[in-house]
């Protein structure tokens, strides 16, 4: 069993300064974000609670009013329980594109932290038909229909701005039939929109919000943008190969080669699984598998003669290999160690792997930009002779709860050639 441990995800501020210097903000269109408000006149209004883990812990309440979200943040956060005040901070409004913001505020902004959407909903103003105007009175009833909250939500001015020009108000829950005596937000800890925690979507955030762009354009989409498969044309100019020959993929010519060399035999009634399926499949794969072997030395465990034969690891680029491979030279290698590895920063570069004949694919847990700091942890469920599946998938089950304890989230990766099932480790920063 093998455990690496790290941060996976966490994507560190030089990244995101590199992510910035990437996009040309001016040219590219970024996403909208949805800013459409409900047709006026349909009555239906909608409120969102953001948990927020800035310099401190709170809850933004904010309701959509006009076009924007009047906001609040509440330190203890909102409660269905009647008997509990609440300290809420009127807050500037919030634009509409921020609703169903989650993600992280890069450090040193405004609001720097990480973001879930707690709760959402739909909402009705209580004894007026004009909120805006119960807010400036200092006096705003709201009856709320969220997953989380529901019932009437009361918001009370208390009293003069405090120093830092903020008004103090009070924020409680009617006693009504949604109220729940002792009930604790930070017993419902989770998104509604994911279903993750702020310590999850800190570790992998999916979006930041840069508060110093305009609201259309400051949640920013992390992942990045799928790489589209091979087309239908050159599946079919591979399939037309004879055992050798170039293919044009990617926007990469590639030289293959034994093509028609059997590298798993054939299970009863199938045909064996020849080269050419093997390049076929990396090919198909490799848009998904992408975003986990990009910016990685990949060790290449090559089966030249099949999977049936003995293999052997590959790690250093041969001289060989085409000038477009991407490659990471490794500083710090000792004389008589790898020195210039893969890195699978492009698609081609996966089908050239699976050409050279590597079956397995091992990327480094560190990034070659900081190549001793691992950013996940793996731990390997290799089965013994009398191992059956069911155990495997046992122990698994066990690793992830027991994972789960820890606030650490743990997925499944399966690999290796005798089918061995292996944690892949997501540890919250
Ligand atoms: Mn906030």
């Amino acid at each position: 069993m093998r455990l690496v441990v790290g941060k996976e995800g966490a994507r560190s501020s030089g990244e995101l300064e590199r992510y910035r210097a990437m996009r040309d903000f001016a040219r590219t269109p970024e996403p909208s974000g949805e800013a459409a408000s409900p047709p006026a006149g349909t009555g239906e209004r909608r409120f969102v609670v953001q948990r927020h883990r800035a310099r401190r812990l709170h809850y933004d309440l904010r309701f959509e009013m006009n076009g924007v979200l009047v906001s609040w943040a509440v330190p203890r956060g909102p409660t269905l329980d009647a008997k509990a005040r609440r300290m809420a901070v009127h807050v500037e409004d919030h634009p509409m594109e921020y609703l169903d913001f989650e993600g992280v505020i890069p450090a040193g902004e405004y609001g720097g932290g990480d973001v879930i959407v707690w709760d959402r909903g739909t909402w009705e103003p209580h004894a007026t038909d004009d909120p805006v105007a119960a807010v400036a009175a200092g006096d705003f009833h709201a009856d709320v229909h969220g997953s989380k909250l529901s019932g009437r939500l009361v918001l009370v001015r208390r009293g003069e701005p405090g120093s830092d020009g903020k008004e103090q108000w009070l924020l409680l829950h009617k006693r009504d039939e949604h109220a729940v005596d002792g009930w604790d937000p930070e017993d419902h800890p989770r998104s509604v929109l994911s279903g993750r925690t702020n310590e999850e979507v800190k570790a992998d955030p999916e979006r930041i919000w840069r508060s110093d762009l305009p609201a259309a354009q400051a949640s920013i989409e992390l992942r990045p943008a799928t790489v589209p498969g091979p087309t239908q044309d050159e599946l079919a100019a591979l399939d037309d190969l004879r055992s050798a020959g170039t293919w044009d993929v990617f926007g990469r010519r590639l030289r293959l080669t034994n093509l028609d060399k059997e590298l798993f035999p054939a299970r009863p009634g199938q045909a064996p699984v020849t080269k050419r399926e093997l390049v076929r499949y990396a090919a198909q794969i490799a848009p998904v598998a992408l975003p986990y072997l990009r910016g990685r030395a990949l060790n290449m465990h090559r089966y030249p003669n099949g999977a049936g034969a003995n293999g052997f690891w590959h790690k250093e680029l041969p001289e060989h290999a085409p000038g477009w491979l991407p490659r990471w030279v490794n500083p710090e290698a000792d004389p008589g160690e790898t020195r210039t590895y893969l890195v699978v920063d492009e698609p081609a570069a996966l089908v050239w792997a699976a050409n050279f004949g590597a079956l397995e694919w091992h990327a480094w847990t560190s990034r070659t930009s900081d190549p001793r700091r691992p950013t996940y942890a793996l731990v390997d469920i290799d089965p013994g002779p009398a191992t059956t599946w069911d155990d495997v998938v046992l122990l698994a089950g066990l690793h992830r709860d027991a994972f789960a304890h820890l606030g650490v989230r743990a997925q499944p990766k399966l690999t290796g050639r005798r089918g061995e099932g292996c944690h892949r480790n997501t540890l919250g920063g």
